[in-house]
């Protein structure tokens, strides 16, 4: 397969090397040039493996053979603590949950980065190359990312985090992971800043290069790739095409389904649940992408302010002009608001996309509501989810089962939920012991200098 950017300009690139650059170089998101059709399965009661491996062979060829991608997604999936990997639940008539947080991070961020981490290492050691990567976390990317690197021998990572601002469950994760290669770092100061220290390292070219920069950010097509495998496997359950609802911010989610369904894999459409931040509910609803201040919410990994990997879309409804999405874009960050013709954005919401938005109250609502009908307890991200199934069930455009995604197990937000229902959710035995673990961390200035010379001197 090779890979065009969403901006038109960059080089055409194979697997590989758009595994390892992240974003292209002209600014723009690396896309497969064309959409390749499903595969069949080979054996009807094949395991999540076997047909992750049918997925994305078309993807990752020939940069990586069956042979390996099968070994690589064998040691990826093996990290998860069930059996069918992400378990459809029934809650409902005709309303399902998809789980997909029993990786070792509790969140759906490990499916495609327990696969990445693997990937990247293959992919290096064959180059014999050695990368840094940098991230900046407000919570759950950063644990996951660490942890799909931590037994890699041909990467160092290094996750910025801001002090005293994620959840003590979301820190711990980070911090007490035990491998000399994968390093948590705390910045004084808020996650914007963290962010900024982050793009200002990959801006100096310098440093960029003495030290291999790379990145996993949730705009890598790897990542993106690896979630299109629980639509397929989730909707080839079904005897009639379901519907999914995906709680999502950056559009990433919800994406990786909608190129499962270009696949051919046979869903009808997808609901958006958004928390406060709604900017993709505005648009879907009242084709207004105006960006605003972020707020947080109870669902700080929906909290957003621009949907990066709404751009990929773009790009397809731009009939894949690159020029014209480059155009759109800028345009985006100067005004902060995104023009789209209506009949342009009709072709692609009508039939496919609908969406809602929930605020604290509701979320809250949501999760005891949930709670109290059927004993399941849901984290706030999920509650969003099936708050919006709960509001499109009984209408006349709903056929057909619903599966709500749940991406974060409820352990992973105990405030939230023990305010919503009086329990605390407990943590899975792997993670019993968490706050007995011995954390490792270092502690550094909101400063570009200071921050260059600790990623040095821990990657050395
Ligand atoms: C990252 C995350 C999301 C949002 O995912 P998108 O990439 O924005 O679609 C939702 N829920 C949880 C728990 C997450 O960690």
């Amino acid at each position: 397969m090779r890979y065009v950017s969403t901006r038109g300009s960059a080089p055409e690139l194979g697997f590989a090397d758009v595994l390892l650059a992240g974003l292209a170089n002209d600014g723009g998101l690396y896309v497969p040039d064309h959409w390749p059709t499903l595969a069949p399965r080979r054996s009807a009661g094949g395991s999540y493996v076997e047909r992750a491996v049918e997925v994305m062979l078309p993807f990752v060829e020939p940069d990586i053979d069956e042979i390996t991608m099968t070994h690589l997604c064998t040691e990826a999936y093996a990290t998860f603590r069930h059996p069918a990997v992400v378990p459809l639940i029934q809650i409902g008539e005709n309303q399902w949950v998809q789980e997909l947080f029993h990786g070792p991070t509790l969140a759906f961020k490990d499916v495609a980065l327990q696969l990445v981490g693997k990937m990247f290492d293959h992919v290096l050691a064959k180059r014999q190359q050695r990368v840094t990567i940098v991230g900046a976390t407000s919570g759950d990317t950063g644990s996951a990312a660490i942890d799909g690197v931590s037994g890699c021998d041909n990467v160092d990572i290094v996750i910025l985090y801001p002090l005293g601002r994620t959840s003590d469950v979301q820190r711990r994760q980070m911090t007490t992971v035990d491998a000399p290669n994968a390093h948590a770092v705390a910045v004084e100061g808020t996650f914007d800043d963290c962010q900024d220290l982050v793009k200002a390292m990959f801006n100096d070219a310098d440093f960029r290069a003495r030290n291999n920069l790379s990145a996993v950010n949730s705009i890598n097509w790897a990542r993106v790739m690896a979630q299109t495998v629980y639509y397929v496997v989730a909707a080839e359950t079904f005897a009639q095409p379901p519907t999914f609802v995906v709680p999502t911010g950056n559009f990433g989610n919800v994406l990786a389904g909608w190129i499962a369904r270009e696949m051919g894999a046979p869903i009808k459409d997808f609901v958006l649940a958004s928390n406060r931040n709604d900017i993709l509910t505005r648009f879907v609803n009242d084709s207004d992408m105006t960006s605003r201040p972020v707020e947080p919410s109870l669902s700080p990994s929906m909290d957003i302010a621009v949907s990066s990997n709404f751009e990929r879309l773009l790009f397809e409804m731009n009939g894949r002009d690159g020029a014209m999405t480059d155009e759109q874009l800028t345009g985006f960050r100067s005004t902060g608001r995104l023009d789209i013709e209506a009949d342009q954005r009709s072709d692609f919401v009508e039939g496919t996309f609908r969406a809602a938005a929930f605020d604290d109250d509701s979320t809250l609502a949501e999760i005891a509501r949930l709670n109290a009908a059927t004993g399941m307890t849901v984290d706030p991200h999920t509650a969003c989810g099936t708050a919006a199934a709960r509001l499109f069930a009984g209408t006349g455009d709903q056929q057909g089962p619903m599966i709500t995604l749940a991406t974060a197990h409820p352990a992973k937000f105990p405030d939230a939920v023990e305010q919503a229902t009086g329990e605390r959710p407990e943590l899975p035995p792997h993670l019993g012991d968490l706050f007995d673990r011995d954390e490792r961390t270092q502690t550094v200035a909101n400063d570009l200098g200071a921050v260059q010379a600790l990623v040095e001197a821990l990657t050395r």
